[in-house]
């Protein structure tokens, strides 16, 4: 079968992982259908020869399941991978083997991917008798003492008899790479390969996997939450959110140049390289939503500080997003209305108290500002257009009342976004590939809002 780009090794094509399908006790009690847990969803991704691909994105954003899916650990519950111009899930058993060796992962801890009772030697050859390569014991022997060599265990027969846990960590991730590279492969995912070792040895090892990509030819996937590894190491970088893809691109464009707010905002949790450099305006809101139960729309909106208002919208960009995160805490229980309407006898005080608390922004500590501190805020410090405040107000005195539905009703009204209806599709802007209705067609050629000053 032939691919429509012939410098591409990989091609995902719309894949979908979601585990745990069956209902669960809960769900059964509740008599409602299963929620399984969509680890990736719908991700397309093309990945080049010769090139490192970056995966990065938070913990839990499906990075993992991703890189496994690749390597043919876990099937696509949904789409089709290809490898080579072949789809992976029609591999006949004789390609079977052959994808075998081409294809290798090397994971996060060694001391899990070692058998601690083999010793380095028999780990290393494991792969060239399961794959039936080499010519006898003599030939396998050199293979894995070039390979050492390659990998930096020099002499390679000092190491040969070791076992797991007499190497430092560093010794160990090599002979996984090593163990990865024995049976030549053309395309390596590496799952955080560095992130367990001590910070003084990551760059060695780092820069052997580069050597090592020149050397054998190799591809990779490179996999990590470190967004400062990915600058280092990655020629292209996917972001990934709840599943998603939401933004890839050369890694220089996505750095420098992020076009989702997910990816400036993840790019703004990293302290600058350059001393003096301004950081970027803090921007990132709340916890990640559950993979369960995702968001609808664009997965992001709930925590997105650029939120999309509709055209009539006469307040600040702030103000909406304010808006947005009230209705979505007083739809998600999150605001103590009944400890404050204890405490305020006097209705007018306690839709103020309300107010203050809802519609203040959940920044992670190391972002919060002096006097937004404590979960509040000013409310006539807000650029609240008359309309927008009246309904606020008007749905938190409902909400004393204990009446949600009007309340949620008339935050509806006014606080509606195309990022909570639509989810945005993949399209270009610039070098990049970007999911976000910033850059989709019904908003196209609208300038990116201005930031507002009022935080
Ligand atoms: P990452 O590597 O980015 O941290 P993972 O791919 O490990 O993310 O996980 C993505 C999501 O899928 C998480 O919510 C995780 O809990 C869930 N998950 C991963 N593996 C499994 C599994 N085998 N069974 C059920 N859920 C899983
Ligand atoms: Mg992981």
């Amino acid at each position: 079968m032939a691919t429509n780009n012939a410098d591409s090794l990989v091609e995902i094509r719309n894949v979908s992982k979601l585990f745990d399908l069956s209902q669960s006790a809960i769900d059964q009690l509740l008599g409602r259908e299963a929620q399984p847990v969509r680890a990736v969803q719908n991700v397309d991704l093309t990945i080049n020869r010769g090139d490192i691909m970056g995966i990065a994105g938070e913990s839990g954003c499906g990075k993992t399941t991703l890189g496994k899916l690749l390597v043919k650990l876990y099937e696509p519950t949904e789409g089709r991978i290809m490898f080579d111009g072949r789809d992976m899930s029609e591999l006949l058993r004789e390609d079977q083997r052959e994808f075998r060796e081409r294809v290798q992962m090397i994971f996060q801890d060694p001391f899990e991917s070692l058998n601690p009772r083999m010793t380095v030697f028999q780990s290393v050859v494991e792969p060239l008798k399961i794959n039936d390569i080499g010519d006898g014991y003599q030939d396998r022997r050199e293979r894995v003492v070039q390979v050492l060599n390659d990998v930096g265990l020099a002499p390679a027969e000092a190491y040969l008899n070791e076992f797991p846990k007499e190497l430092s960590g560093g010794e160990r991730q090599r002979v996984a790479i090593a163990r990865a590279l024995v049976v030549n492969p053309d395309f390596i995912v590496c799952d955080e390969p560095v992130s367990m070792l001590d910070v003084s040895i990551r760059a060695g090892v780092l820069n052997l996997m580069k050597e090592l990509q020149d050397e054998y030819g190799l591809t990779y996937v490179f996999i990590s939450h470190d967004l400062s590894l990915i600058r280092y190491m990655c020629d292209r970088t996917a972001i990934m959110y709840l599943g998603s893809i939401v933004e890839q691109g050369p890694t220089d464009d996505v750095v420098n140049n992020p076009k989702h707010p997910y990816t400036e905002a993840l790019f703004d949790a990293v302290p600058e390289i350059e001393p003096g450099a301004q950081r970027r305006r803090a921007n990132v809101t709340g916890e990640v939503p559950n993979p369960r139960n995702p968001p609808s729309g664009c997965r992001f909106h709930p925590r997105c500080a650029k939120i999309i208002p509709p055209e009539d919208w006469s307040g600040s960009q702030d103000a909406f997003r304010r808006g947005c995160n009230f209705k979505r805490r007083v739809q998600t229980d999150d605001i103590p209305v009944e400890e404050i309407a204890e405490e305020y006898a006097e209705q007018r005080r306690a839709v103020d108290a309300v107010l203050e608390t809802g519609l203040s922004l959940e920044l992670p500590d190391e972002h919060q500002i002096a006097g937004d501190g404590r979960g509040t805020v000013d409310i006539d410090s807000l650029d609240l257009p008359r309309q927008a405040e009246n309904a606020l107000r008007s749905a938190t005195r409902d909400l004393l009342e204990g009446n949600e539905e009007d309340a949620m009703e008339q935050l509806d009204r006014m606080f509606n976004s195309i990022c909570e209806r639509q989810s945005p599709e993949l399209r270009q802007s610039g070098d990049q590939v970007t999911a976000c209705h910033l850059y989709g067609s019904s908003v196209a050629n609208r300038e990116t809002i201005a930031p507002d000053a009022s935080d």
